[in-house]
């Protein structure tokens, strides 16, 4: 099937080797091989991360967890941020926080990173998997419309799915690789059907939709800082939210519910473990410091990308849209429909060649675990994974003109 597929396409005029040909335009003569992602720690983090072991504050008490706590709160343009052990304890938190609970049903995207729908199945609740736009790459806000005008009735006051009997709790957006979603319309959806909206903003930090910062536009939302991300803490995450009642719960629940006390140990619900420790906030400071220039230089990526595939037939790069100011966590190029057998040729020749591009995830409701959940079509989601490449993106592969690269 697949060398089939692959003659199609160099019958079609694409061949894969100008898809390394044009890498190798976009980033010159880098050490080979080149990562998808890798983190800059160029900064302070050394001294910040001494500072730590020096005080011999590095676990869940000291200052540097309240100083990322207020940077994240400041870049994301967020009341409130509560930094956690990573993105998907802060996408579970968030979920519980709306009141999701077991045997609720959550509108998860089919093309995200599995954390998405992990974290609604860790509530005991299921993911109900709705498709993507191929304009936006995140949930298709017109469709979702329609999808849930047919399969939902609203019961005292609560959408419910009739296929199922269950609650449709609340619908999480995700900023797919940094590119964020039609926020607006899904706010507008979500508020016909009386569903909560949340953010999964894991890849989007430093992504504005119309000039707002991605992560609080909802009612809340969870970042990443894994170490793949635009800013790494080595594990972590957070929660932002403009909600003075949800940023409150969120900092207690996710410091296991403890009262204020001296010596008691004294708590008033069950709580979650969930903190970010004092060493992984100071990596985190370090790296906060940096976030302009890292978005900098990945949009200076993006620009050499397009310049560089322009003249290649067969496939574009994702461009940001009129709304946006994407961070370009990963760059994305898309196949021409018709040369989905040829993906698999690129992924081999990138490899070959030492630049290391990855497909998409495998869809969601492809994955045993979440084979049975319910779900809307999704012709669109489906076209897509057959036809994406991200393609190295760390913010070092476009150092500033005149700096040196390294
Ligand atoms: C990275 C990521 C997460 C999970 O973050 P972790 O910090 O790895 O737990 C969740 N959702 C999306 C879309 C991500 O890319």
């Amino acid at each position: 099937m697949r060398s089939e597929g692959g003659a199609e396409a160099r019958a079609a005029g694409f061949v894969p080797e100008r898809v390394v040909e044009a890498i190798r335009s976009a980033l010159g003569t880098p050490g080979l091989p080149v990562a998808l992602h890798e983190p800059d720690l160029s900064g302070r983090e050394w001294a910040y991360v001494k500072e730590t072991l020096d005080s011999g504050w590095v676990s869940s008490a000291g200052d540097f967890v309240e100083r990322f706590e207020r940077m994240i709160a400041e870049t994301a343009e967020a009341r409130f941020a509560v930094a956690t052990v990573n993105g998907t304890a802060a996408l579970h938190m968030c979920l519980h926080l709306l009141g999701v609970a077991r045997d609720d049903e959550v509108v998860v995207p089919a093309m995200t990173f599995v954390s998405t729908a992990n974290a609604v199945a860790h509530l005991g609740a299921i993911p109900h998997f709705a498709d993507a736009s191929a304009d936006t790459l995140g949930l298709d806000a017109a469709r979702l419309d329609t999808h849930l005008g047919e399969i939902g009735e609203m019961r005292d006051g609560a959408l419910v799915n009739r296929l199922t009997g269950r609650r449709i709790a609340a619908v999480v957006s995700m900023h797919t690789f940094g590119q964020p979603v039609d926020l607006d319309a899904l706010i507008e959806v979500s508020a016909r059907h009386s569903v909560a909206l949340m953010e999964d903003a894991a890849e989007s930090l430093g992504t504005t939709y119309k000039s707002r910062h991605t992560g609080a536009i909802a009612r809340i939302g969870a970042f990443s800082f894994n170490g793949n991300k635009i800013v790494t803490t080595g594990g972590g995450g957070a929660v932002v939210t403009n909600e003075e009642a949800l940023g409150r719960a969120a900092k207690h629940l996710t410091t296991t519910a403890k009262l204020s006390h001296p010596w008691e140990y004294l708590h008033d619900a069950i709580g979650y473990n969930y903190r970010l420790p004092n060493i992984n906030a100071a990596l985190g400071v370090a790296q906060l410091e940096r976030l302009e220039e890292f978005v900098a230089a990945k949009r200076r990526l993006a620009g050499r990308y397009l310049d560089a595939f322009a003249g290649v037939p067969g496939v574009a790069v994702f461009t940001e849209r009129a709304f946006s100011r994407s961070n370009y966590w990963l760059n994305t190029l898309i196949l021409d429909r018709g040369l989905e057998a040829a993906r698999d040729e690129v992924l081999r020749a990138t490899h070959e060649a030492g630049f290391l591009t990855r497909p998409a995830w495998q869809l969601m409701h492809l994955l045993p675990m979440y084979a049975d959940c319910p779900r809307m079509e999704l012709p669109v989601s489906e076209s897509l994974a057959e036809r994406i490449v991200n393609l190295p993106s760390s913010a070092n592969l476009a150092p500033a003109e005149g700096a040196a690269r390294g």
